[in-house]
């Protein structure tokens, strides 16, 4: 998927593993403060996943997430942009290569929009392949009187509204790796084995519906052709335009799998956390001395910390210090969430702490968190007017202080879905009754994400 010059069979030796690191600290998060973890139903059954999962082989490479953090630091320079997009919560059941390759076209799109109109490389990285833990703000769920846990996502438990597919059940975290393994897989065929190449740029736009996002997609896709015909009879080798890099990034919430999936690198002696390449904290996860910052300031993969409108300087300069002492370029990502009201105002004021200190931390945005509303007929609901002022109040913030406003962060999905408000071929409240499928938050659908990334390409161009 990434490390193009070293082979997938040497990359594997070079990094195999058997058996869950052993490694100074790893453990530490034992005896700290956690939130948000499940109560598993049956501990034998959470004993057996988790010697299980143990000796699986790792979902991704150090050397991968080596590839990776250089790309960060990039575009922590400046140099390049990440865009980083899939679902609020992967499903099991949504794990078919019809989405996948739906969701995995669609970032291949918007990347094709950003980096022709920004003409900045573009890190393309997937909210997938193991974004199945989800952080609730309530332990219980209440329906016509029946109350039953919460959904914490396909990882802990099911959707239904029963007491069966609600309990906790350890034998999921099973499924979840195989599901993110045959996710990858497929993703990795992708985008090493010729669907992704360049010259091919027309055909993500296929089977997907005609509307004004699209035709303008498919205008851009002419462009990028006449360019690619002129370089062809030029010469050019376009032997590089056939594989795209391809990370894998989800939310490390569910703190005994990610442990379970660290191995110990064999080239550096070093623990990496094999489930993704990149892993992010989240908002409500992120207490300076409670487990999940201590778990992942021990691992090598680069991190990302939510910062919600709550955050300030002084919180982002103690999570470098415990996340990031080394100052080391890509390590660190801050992704804002901060709400298109909030923004202008509470950015700053962080951004200027961090810059002073004298850190180098990639900023992405997240447009979606801080600007969630219910509609009037009952949905999680966003509006894409809301979620382009955060953007919009994104760059503007980082404009007037010199920094770099270094990608974007969001919920999507490739398929025509109705979940968030608005667009320029608008979605309604009552096309929720028919088109609503997330099991979470509400996600950008295929035009939504298209329009987005045009207007993000405009910014990053001036
Ligand atoms: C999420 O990314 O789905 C999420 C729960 O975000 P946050 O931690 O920013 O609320
Ligand atoms: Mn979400």
């Amino acid at each position: 998927m990434t490390d193009l010059s070293v082979s997938p069979a040497a990359r594997f030796t070079s990094t195999a593993q058997s058996g869950a690191a052993d490694y100074p600290g790893l453990d530490n998060w034992r005896s700290l403060p956690i939130s948000q973890q499940p109560s598993w139903s049956d501990p034998d059954v959470f004993r057996a996943a988790i010697a299980e999962l143990s000796i699986l082989p790792p979902l991704v490479f150090a050397g991968e997430v080596d590839v990776l953090r250089e790309r960060l630091a990039a575009a922590a320079r400046g140099e390049a942009f990440l865009l980083q997009g899939g679902d609020c919560a992967e499903t099991f059941g949504a794990a078919t290569a019809d989405r996948i390759s739906a969701r995995v076209k669609t970032i291949l799109q918007m990347a094709v929009v950003l980096t022709y109109g920004a003409q900045l490389p573009v890190i393309k990285m997937g909210r997938m392949a193991g974004q199945f833990a989800k952080p609730r703000s309530s332990d219980t769920e209440t329906r016509d009187g029946v109350t039953l846990p919460a959904y914490r996502g396909d990882i802990v438990n099911g959707y239904d509204f029963t007491p069966e597919s609600r309990a906790h059940d350890a034998a999921r975290m099973l499924r979840a790796y195989h599901t993110s393994a045959s996710t990858l897989n497929l993703i990795r065929a992708f985008t090493q084995g010729g669907f992704a190449d360049l010259r091919l740029v027309h055909t993500w736009n296929k089977g997907f519906t005609e509307n004004p996002a699209h035709a303008r997609y498919e205008s851009l896709a002419r462009e990028i052709d006449r360019a690619i015909k002129f370089m062809d009879s030029c010469g050019a080798d376009f032997e590089a335009l056939k594989r795209v890099e391809f990370f894998a990034s989800h939310e490390a919430l569910l703190l005994d799998y990610e442990r379970a999936l660290t191995r110990i690198d064999s080239r550096t002696g070093l623990p990496y956390d094999t489930s993704a390449h990149f892993l992010w904290i989240g908002e409500r996860t992120r207490e300076l001395d409670h487990a999940h910052v201590d778990y992942l300031s021990r691992v090598r993969n680069p991190i990302g910390v939510k910062l919600g409108p709550s955050t300030t300087g002084d919180d982002a300069l103690r999570l470098i210090d415990r996340l990031d002492p080394e100052r080391e370029p890509g390590r660190l990502t801050f992704i804002t969430r901060m709400g298109a009201q909030n923004i202008r105002e509470k950015l700053p004021p962080v951004v200027e702490k961090v810059t002073a200190s004298g850190a180098q931390v990639l900023w992405v945005t997240d447009p979606m968190h801080g600007n969630t509303v219910t509609s009037r007929n009952g949905y999680k609901t966003r509006r894409f007017d809301d979620v382009v002022d955060e953007v919009r109040g994104f760059f503007e913030v980082h404009r007037a202080l010199g920094t770099v406003p270094g990608g974007l962060h969001m919920e999507m999905t490739g398929d025509d879905v109705a979940e968030c408000l608005g667009g320029s071929d608008p979605i309604d409240e009552a096309a929720f009754e028919d088109r609503y499928e997330s099991v979470c938050d509400p996600r950008l659908n295929h035009m939504q994400s298209l329009e987005m990334a045009f207007l993000v390409a405009g910014s990053l161009s001036k």
